[in-house]
């Protein structure tokens, strides 16, 4: 049985299309036991679909331009995993 910790690295590849048949079964057997995991995947597919939308988007310039300085300026962003633990540390908090 996978752990929490597992997931991450599984939804990665899975959400590129990269998992193979049985690390996607894995992935679906855990994620029907979990609540955890299922409210982040659901958190996280609706984050990648609005990017995607927004950059489809025509952009107002003004707008256009101050989204790009914002993003350059993170140098850094968190990865997944990051944001993985970080939502399920919050998760578990009482
Ligand atoms: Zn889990």
């Amino acid at each position: 049985m996978l752990r929490c910790q597992d997931i991450v690295e599984l939804l990665d590849a899975y959400l590129d299309g990269a998992l193979d048949a049985a690390d996607a079964a894995a992935l679906g057997a855990h994620l029907a036991g979990c609540e955890d995991c299922m409210a982040f995947m659901k958190t996280y597919r609706g984050t990648v679909r609005k990017s995607r939308e927004l950059s489809e988007r025509q952009l107002p310039p003004e707008l256009r331009e101050r989204l790009l300085t914002f993003l350059s300026g993170r140098t850094r962003p968190p990865s997944l995993r990051e944001r993985f633990l970080t939502f399920l540390d919050h998760r578990k908090r009482p």
